[in-house]
């Protein structure tokens, strides 16, 4: 049984307050850091740890960390990303929801190790009960001065408030979530200049997901070798992965990296609802190629998913079974991304658009085989070639459910109707 690191606190009552944090080793990292470590020091843990980003890219935290410059006299932002907007995905809410102050304590941490004075929290203004969370933890971190001037006497001082986003796919892409920061139309940057150089207000900014944060206090506790033993030498630590679809038990499961799918599958989520066939999964969260039943002992890590030609993501796993269309699958994504399409660049903005359109005919049995044609150049035609990823990321499920399904889709164009359906 693996020993829960990120939820270890979810079950217990109150989890969210801090009394609660504080009677469970809470801010006992910050203590040590601020009294032991110089921010350097504190960079060379994390990245001997190999704590890769949570939110998707999965690029190591250590490295990030350390292109924030060093001058003191450079002002510098840390911005905690709880946009949280990828289809399958729901981890960060919870952490911020049972626990903010382990992530409150990373976000002090790693502000320590960046040098700044400055954070913010972007989180989507629907999750209501996760914005009522950060405030109070906030305010009560600042009752027991663990944020404000001269934190612990240590001399460092933090100021960390929280910006409602109007909830926007795209503002859980870094530029684009200091855009909105700044109070303009939250669309993506040009890179580079990257964030860690040129960020909020022009000044060096780290960014980072709730998740990635919340694991920076056990890695100053326990040690970045302990940190490392976990998971696999490319993907270390613990990972929660969302589990949503057709299986017995959804929801999230913390599990080292490297799991097998087969074994977050059948042992957490419990197998098949109704002991349905299962037909496919998506790994990662909705922009990720889809896994079929003969790839599910693959271990869920950065570097085993890429060889199998998909990705990680954000661990949001939607499990598909036999009675899934998968035409109407890649429209109801593809309505996601049209929707949420940020409008600036024309391959995604009317790409999008035009294959909801080819989508939409196709499952309603007005389709022609050439539709399925230009659905895939269309497709092929966006990746690489957009502004930001999201291009990609709205091509990859058609690309995937084109090369795996083609047949249901042909049998849309054949008779009209969905062949599960049949
Ligand atoms: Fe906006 Fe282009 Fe990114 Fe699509 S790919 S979200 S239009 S910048």
């Amino acid at each position: 049984m693996f020993e829960k690191v990120l939820t270890r606190n979810f079950s217990l009552p109150r989890s969210e307050s801090i009394d609660t944090y504080l009677a469970n080793g809470g801010y006992q990292a910050l203590q040590k850091v601020l009294r032991e470590y110089t921010p350097e020091q504190v960079i060379e843990m994390v990245t001997a740890s190999g704590l890769r980003g949570r939110g998707g890219a999965g690029f190591p935290a250590g490295r990030k960390w350390a292109f924030i410059p060093k001058d003191p006299q450079i002002e510098k932002y840390v911005c905690v990303n709880t946009d949280e907007g990828e289809p399958g995905t729901f981890k960060d809410r919870e952490l911020v929801e049972k626990d903010p102050h382990q992530v409150i304590e990373g976000v002090i941490i790693a502000s320590y190790a960046v040098g700044a004075h400055r954070a913010f929290v972007y989180i989507r203004g629907e999750f209501f009960l996760g914005v009522k969370r950060w405030i109070k933890a906030i305010d009560d971190a600042y009752a027991k001065g663990f944020l404000g001037k001269n934190i612990l006497g240590s001399g460092f001082s933090l100021d960390l408030s929280v910006h409602r986003g109007a909830g926007a796919y795209i503002c859980g892409e870094e530029t684009a979530l200091i855009e909105s920061l700044e109070g303009k139309r939250g669309q993506p940057r040009k890179k580079p200049p990257y964030p860690a150089s040129v960020g909020l207000w022009g000044k060096p900014t780290l960014v980072h997901n709730v998740e990635t944060l919340a694991n920076v206090p056990h890695i100053i506790n326990r040690g970045a070798e302990w940190y490392a033993s976990i998971g696999t030498p490319k993907s270390t630590g613990p990972k929660i992965f969302c589990v949503s679809g057709h299986v017995k038990n959804r929801g999230i499961f913390e599990l080292p990296l490297g799991v097998p799918l087969r074994e977050i599958l059948y042992e957490y989520a419990g197998g098949m609802a109704f002991d349905k066939k299962l037909k496919a999964v998506i790994p990662g969260g909705a922009s990720t190629p889809m896994l079929t039943p003969d790839q599910l002992d693959i271990p869920m890590a950065f570097e085993t998913l890429e060889a199998a030609g998909t990705m990680l993501g954000t661990g949001a796993i939607i499990v598909m079974n036999e009675d899934t269309c998968m035409v109407d699958v890649a429209r109801r994504l593809m309505r996601f991304f049209a929707h949420e399409s940020c409008g600036h660049c024309t391959p995604c903005r009317t790409g999008t658009t035009r294959m909801l359109a080819l989508l939409e005919d196709l499952e309603h049995g007005r389709g022609k085989a050439e539709d399925i044609e230009r659905l895939e150049e269309i497709a092929s035609k966006m990746r690489g070639l957009t502004f930001c990823p999201m291009g990609d990321a709205a091509a990859n499920p058609i690309l995937s459910s084109l090369k795996l399904f083609r047949d249901e889709y042909e049998y849309h164009v054949k008779y009209k109707r969905c062949a599960v359906a049949a």
